[in-house]
């Protein structure tokens, strides 16, 4: 038997050796660039938005997804709400929650901060919960969930408090085809709320999930800032929000343990921005909401 013959033109000879030069090129370029990669300091990661759940305990649920947090470099994250996900708490359930975010506070001071969880259908109570937890406790924020939609004037004390306390608000938004639930608001209620409140600081939740409508809904109240957790990493998300709000008003959030940090971190991470802007949404801009109330409770920052 004889073998085919394998021989070689001297066009393909030169084509040959012209990809492997190129080739050679963009390898030597790229490890070039992911050096140069390596050699800027690392971004500070503050992540925005998470909850405790899946664990038998706050401890166990913040120490494992702390484990996580180390393996994607996030060196600090907001907790929220208790191991159970209630519509509509009433105060011993505040109150219970907001415990089990006090002891994953604790188990982790350095890394974890609280927001105090409340429900506007109950004034009185939420109020109390935002003095035993923010203004006598750890915590440094306010989270509103779905209890009642966000314009509706029972929020106005909660806010003037959070603003005594210099408190940001973190409030969730939603926009369902399906339809919302019957208190959960959107990211314009949040607007009319921020508009009467301009001295707050307003964190909008998923920026709306439906954030193409989000952005443009919160574009021009400037005391509104996006919090891009949640919902699946769709690429350009960000870079819209950073064209139509500036980057100094995007913040990065992932709602762990329901999301994975991979996944949202993603979302900046692979974004098309300049680095300054990118490390404004990872990590400076949540700092800089923050630093009032940690200045005022001497929490290192
Ligand atoms: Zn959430």
């Amino acid at each position: 038997m004889t073998l085919p013959k394998c021989e070689l033109t001297r066009r393909e000879a030169l084509g040959r050796i012209g990809a492997t030069a190129t080739a050679a090129l963009v390898a030597n370029n790229w490890v070039k660039m992911s050096q140069a990669a390596d050699a800027r300091p690392k971004a500070m990661i503050w992540d925005a938005h998470g909850h405790l759940g899946g664990a038998r305990s706050p401890e166990e649920s913040i120490a494992r997804s702390l484990r996580y947090a180390d393996r994607m470099g996030i060196d600090r994250v907001v907790v929220s709400m208790g191991m159970s996900f209630v519509y509509d708490p009433s105060p011993e359930e505040l109150r219970r929650q907001n415990d089990e975010v006090l002891r994953a506070v604790r188990f982790a001071p350095d890394r974890v901060f609280g927001f105090v969880y409340v429900n506007p259908k109950h004034v009185k109570a939420s109020l109390d919960e935002i003095d035993r937890c923010v203004r006598d406790g750890p915590m440094v924020g306010v989270k509103l969930w779905v209890a009642m939609r966000c314009n509706e004037a029972n929020l106005d004390p909660i806010v003037r408090h959070a603003v005594e306390l210099k408190a940001p608000i973190l409030q969730h938004t939603y926009l369902k085809i399906t339809g919302n639930l019957p208190g959960e608001s959107t990211p314009a209620d949040l607007v009319e709320l921020a508009r009467r409140h301009p001295d707050a600081s307003f964190l909008c939740a998923h920026t709306g999930a439906d954030w193409e409508r989000g952005i443009r809904w919160i574009r021009g109240v400037k005391n509104v800032w996006a919090d891009v957790c949640g919902s699946d990493p769709t690429a350009g998300m960000v870079e819209m929000a950073v064209r139509e709000l500036g980057a100094e008003r995007v913040v990065y959030g992932s709602d762990f343990p329901g999301r994975s940090f991979a996944s949202q971190l993603a979302k900046v991470t692979s974004a098309n921005l300049p680095e300054t802007a990118r490390r404004l949404i990872l990590g400076e801009n949540l700092r800089r909401l923050l630093l009032p109330i940690l200045t005022a409770k001497g929490i290192r920052a």
